[in-house]
């Protein structure tokens, strides 16, 4: 696999004020130079972000609206995002399946014209504890999955992230043969629906309840390809902690 990646997604959190701070401990924080960095504000504040914050680390969406810009009230096109000097969209989080309603065909969708449009995507994939519990983990994450690859020409710009839902923001991190686990399983998924050359070239990343004081085990796992953090990404020292984390 490629290179480790980190992307850090503030989700709905930050003022003006707050996230000055956290770009200067960002822009001061030293981050090993092998390493793909990406933060992924809030839209307000990308314009922001990508002024003040080191070109060493890339900027993401948390969304995109799934074609051409227009009459879409409410909605940020994929052009409106390059515009502003995004590179990457996270698509398929859990918080926009489970939370806002969104789909595998609508998120199939956007992730095709992000790509389309020349922006990375980091496709969300993940099960919810209950679906954990009755032992159809590996089948959600393929179903997902495979509404990313039914709907998308090409795996080259994509960052697949699981992220167990029951591992979201609520401190319980999976453990690293959890993770590990699952990824093996999306990693043979890719292979027998995709290809070899793509399964093994596909970044895997783990999100949950990623924090400074758990990465490096996580990242010791052969198909932990990096990391997808929320809370923990809002505080610059232990971002850089997470980002330096890799083997
Ligand atoms: P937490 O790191 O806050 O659990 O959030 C993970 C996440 O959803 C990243 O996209």
């Amino acid at each position: 696999t490629g290179k480790f990646f980190v992307g850090g997604n503030w989700k709905c959190n930050g003022t003006k004020d707050s996230i000055r701070k956290l770009v200067a401990d960002l822009n001061s924080a030293k981050l090993e130079v092998d390493v793909d960095v990406v933060v992924a504000p809030p839209f307000l504040y990308l314009d922001q972000v990508k002024s003040s914050l080191t070109d060493r680390i890339e900027l993401s969406s948390q969304n995109s609206w799934v074609g051409k810009g227009g009459a879409f009230t409410g909605e940020i096109s994929v052009e409106q995002l390059k515009d502003i000097g995004a590179t990457w969209v996270i698509l398929g989080h859990s918080e926009r399946r489970h939370v806002i309603g969104e789909d595998d065909q609508f998120i199939g969708k956007k992730a095709a014209y992000a790509l389309s449009e020349g922006l990375g995507v980091i496709a969300c994939i993940g099960e919810k504890l209950e679906e954990r519990e009755g032992g159809k983990t590996f089948d959600v994450c393929f179903q997902q999955l495979k509404a990313f690859a039914d709907a998308v020409p090409s795996w080259d710009k994509i960052v697949v992230a699981y992220e167990p839902v029951w591992a979201i923001g609520t401190g319980k991190v999976a453990s690293p043969e959890q993770a590990q686990e699952v990824h093996v399983a999306v990693r043979d998924w890719l292979k027998q629906n995709v290809s070899a050359e793509v399964a093994s070239k596909t970044r895997i990343i783990y999100g949950g309840s990623v924090n400074g004081g758990n990465s490096a085990e996580l990242a010791k796992k052969e198909d932990i390809d990096g990391f997808l953090v929320g809370g923990a990404s809002l505080k610059g020292p232990e971002f850089a902690t997470i980002v330096n984390s890799v083997t």
